[in-house]
């Protein structure tokens, strides 16, 4: 088992498939011009397999496929179909543009559930945000895999001033689709133009539900990252990842592996263990996943140690969101 200095065991492996993307979104993407990872530094196909091989043997239980955007990468459904061979409960979380040409893929790796990412329900606000027009894509994507019978969960990240006076509209979403929305806190990263008076709290999210709702609250699973609701009478159901104002780090059960392969044993962790390097030389990399885990800090990398209200995003060692895998 993966444990760390706390006790935590570490059983949710996140993998980050490519640091490219077809969107642009400004909070996810440093604000200078990006250069994508070139291909050969990025683990290839068998090397994923290997190394996902390697926790599952540790422990692992479940694997996200995410990204960049983890269906722009050529040979994406070569992984997942590899991926789906061992025991554990796979999944992703998409931008949603492509999922109309992998539904026969998700279908036979056994996906049954996807995270979809979808900040607006508004196609001029989808572009501003995201820069590309490809708002009724994902809208019918989303449609599509209901249809079909997916677990579809639409991850909304909240922003001041960009979206949040759309809250209620996605709350009204849930009265008829068997949808789960959850709203995320906005987190600073590397040239994300994160200001905390940008953000959007945990609850400031639930104050705006109520204006209009009646919340009912649900249980989740003990690592849980979200909080979850309902509304009475809705069909959907809501729920608050709230990584900023209250962090769920006491119970983190979660590592990350970059798409150039490196380890994560945070989101905002300063450092990282190179598992590529060594296995493209041949050499034991378990040591080293054991080593990142157990440095381990108890909470957001150690890296949180001012109020929120004087934090600045640039003063956060780390990588952009697009290069970490979310
Ligand atoms: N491209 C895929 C997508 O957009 O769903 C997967 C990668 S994306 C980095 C994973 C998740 O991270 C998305 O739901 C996205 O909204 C979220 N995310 C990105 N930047 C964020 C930020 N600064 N704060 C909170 N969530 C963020
Ligand atoms: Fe691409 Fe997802 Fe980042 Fe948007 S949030 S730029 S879709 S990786």
């Amino acid at each position: 088992m993966l444990t760390d200095k706390y006790n935590r065991v570490h059983d949710y492996l996140r993998i980050s498939l490519t640091d490219n993307c077809n969107l642009r979104c400004f909070y996810c993407m440093p604000e200078e011009d990006y250069a994508f990872t070139p291909v050969s530094r990025l683990m290839q196909a068998p090397e994923i397999e290997a190394l996902a091989k390697i926790f599952v043997a540790q422990g692992v239980q479940k694997i996200r496929l995410t990204g960049g955007e983890p269906l722009v990468r050529k040979d994406a459904a070569d992984i997942i179909l590899r991926l789906a061979k061992l025991p554990v409960k796979l999944s992703m979380t998409t931008n949603g543009t492509r999922l109309h040409e992998f539904i026969s893929v998700l279908e036979t790796a056994k996906i049954t559930t996807l995270n979809i990412s979808l900040d607006t329900l508004v196609a001029d606000k989808f572009m501003l945000i995201t820069r590309r027009d490809l708002f009724k894509q994902v809208m019918a994507n989303i449609e599509l895999l209901i249809n079909k019978g997916f677990q579809v969960k639409i991850n909304v990240v909240v922003m001041k001033d960009y979206n949040d006076h759309e809250i209620n509209d996605f709350i009204a979403w849930t009265k008829h689709a068997p949808i789960q929305v959850r709203f995320i806190e906005f987190m600073p990263f590397n040239g994300n133009r994160w200001t905390s008076n940008k953000m959007v709290s945990y609850a400031d999210i639930l104050h705006e539900v109520e204006k209009q709702y009646t919340i009912v609250t649900l249980l989740g699973d003990k690592n849980d990252t979200a909080k979850h609701f309902t509304v009475a009478g809705h069909t959907g159901t809501f729920a608050v990842i709230s990584t900023m104002t209250s962090p769920f780090c006491d119970t983190c059960n979660r590592i990350r592996l970059t798409a150039d392969g490196k380890l994560k044993n945070c989101l905002f962790s300063d450092g990282e263990a190179d598992l590529l390097t060594p296995l493209r030389n041949g050499e034991d990399v378990l040591p080293l996943i054991q080593g990142n885990i157990l440095s381990k800090a108890k909470q957001l990398g150690g890296q949180f140690t001012t109020a929120l209200n004087t934090m600045e995003a640039l003063a956060i060692h780390n990588r952009s969101m697009i290069t970490i895998g979310g």
